[in-house]
């Protein structure tokens, strides 16, 4: 299902001098991981996989490789992002095998609905194919705009599950090529425009208008249920591309200028059976925003983004999606090292 170039890793690899190397995964790439340590300890280098949970580049376990005694941390499943790393990362994007253009050729009546501008946007699961589907599109009489982004993506066109600046153009809608809801309902949210889904994988369209407005709804709920909540518990995560600290002390800042207890928490995995037993009404998650969007129903206690106690304090009218912006390059930083990735 997946491209994991095996030769490419070594080489870099070669370069670092590495002999030993922490390899990390997300769930799916699983057996990916350990083929892949196979195929090192054969040419040499010892390989140890990492069994935690991974969801983002936003959580690499450089500090736990460098703890192990490694030389380098492959991060398999995801890009490059920006972030200070404690030994050489090798990010590993796993490109899928699948050819997006059957789904958009399929859909092509659908997409025309967009207007004839449109911004094209996909995941890095599909960004090496982005080209071919502007190709094709333009094919259609479609002007298609891919947007470079900000720092915390590597490729134009692809977007996060919080960060959607490469959709932000002056388009008539955004066309979103890829699997799931999470991506393109964000992109739906934080745009506010027309957003087609084509899903490569079952050639299906979904607009996410309504998907959009449904979700919206689930978080003004959110919002009013922790209306008369006294004492609120400030989530930041100590993961590094999640650690949002001056933003999480603006929240607690903000809450306790407006009558509210609240105390500044820090978690790594940010689950709430950890948090039973705190004195706690409400809790605010600034760290990544799927937490408190996907996974609400599994807390007792309502909890809420950074924008919507904003909402919830009267400061903020409109709803908007919580987005984790890049931050700046910096000129000494980067320990990380992308593999090669594609031209769009
Ligand atoms: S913060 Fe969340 S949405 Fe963003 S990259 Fe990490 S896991 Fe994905």
């Amino acid at each position: 299902m997946h491209e994991i170039p095996f030769g490419e890793i070594i080489e870099k690899l070669r370069e670092l001098n590495a002999e030993r190397v922490l390899i990390q995964t997300p769930e799916g790439l699983k057996g990916e991981a350990q083929a892949l340590a196979d195929f090192l300890e054969g040419e040499g280098i010892e390989a140890i996989i990492s069994g935690d949970i991974n969801y983002g580049a936003c959580d690499p376990a450089d500090t736990e490789a460098k703890r192990l005694g490694c030389d380098a941390l492959i991060h398999l499943g995801h890009s490059y992002m920006t972030l200070h790393l404690e030994v050489p990362t090798i990010f590993v994007p796993a490109f899928a095998k699948v050819d997006v253009v059957p789904a958009l050729e399929r859909n092509i009546d659908e997409i025309k609905k967009l207007g004839r501008r449109i911004a094209l946007v996909t995941t890095a699961q599909h960004i090496h194919q982005l080209g071919r589907a502007k190709a094709f599109l333009e094919g259609k009489g479609f002007e298609v705009l891919v947007g470079r982004g900000d720092s915390r993506v590597s490729w134009p066109g692809q977007v996060l599950g919080c960060n959607f600046s490469a959709a932000k153009l002056d388009a008539d809608g955004v066309l979103f090529i890829g699997a799931g809801y999470f991506h393109p309902i964000g992109v739906a949210v934080a745009v506010k425009k027309p957003t087609l889904a084509v899903n490569p994988y079952s050639g299906d369209a979904v607009w996410m208008d309504k998907e959009a407005e449904i979700l919206i709804r689930k978080r003004w709920a959110q919002i009013a249920k922790a209306m008369d909540a006294k004492r609120f518990g400030v989530i930041t995560s100590t993961k590094k591309g999640q650690l949002r600290l001056a933003e999480a002390k603006r929240v607690v800042k903000l809450l306790r200028e407006h009558g509210r207890y609240a105390r500044l928490m820090a978690m790594n995995h940010i689950s709430y059976p950890a948090l039973e037993g705190f004195d706690f009404d409400a809790y605010v998650v600034v760290a990544c925003p799927r937490v408190p969007i996907d996974d609400y129903e599994n807390w007792r206690k309502p909890v809420l983004t950074p924008r919507e106690v904003e909402i919830l304090l009267g400061l903020r009218e409109d709803y908007e999606f919580d987005e984790i912006p890049g931050v700046e390059r910096r000129e000494d930083e980067p320990l990380g090292l992308s593999l090669k990735g594609p031209q769009i």
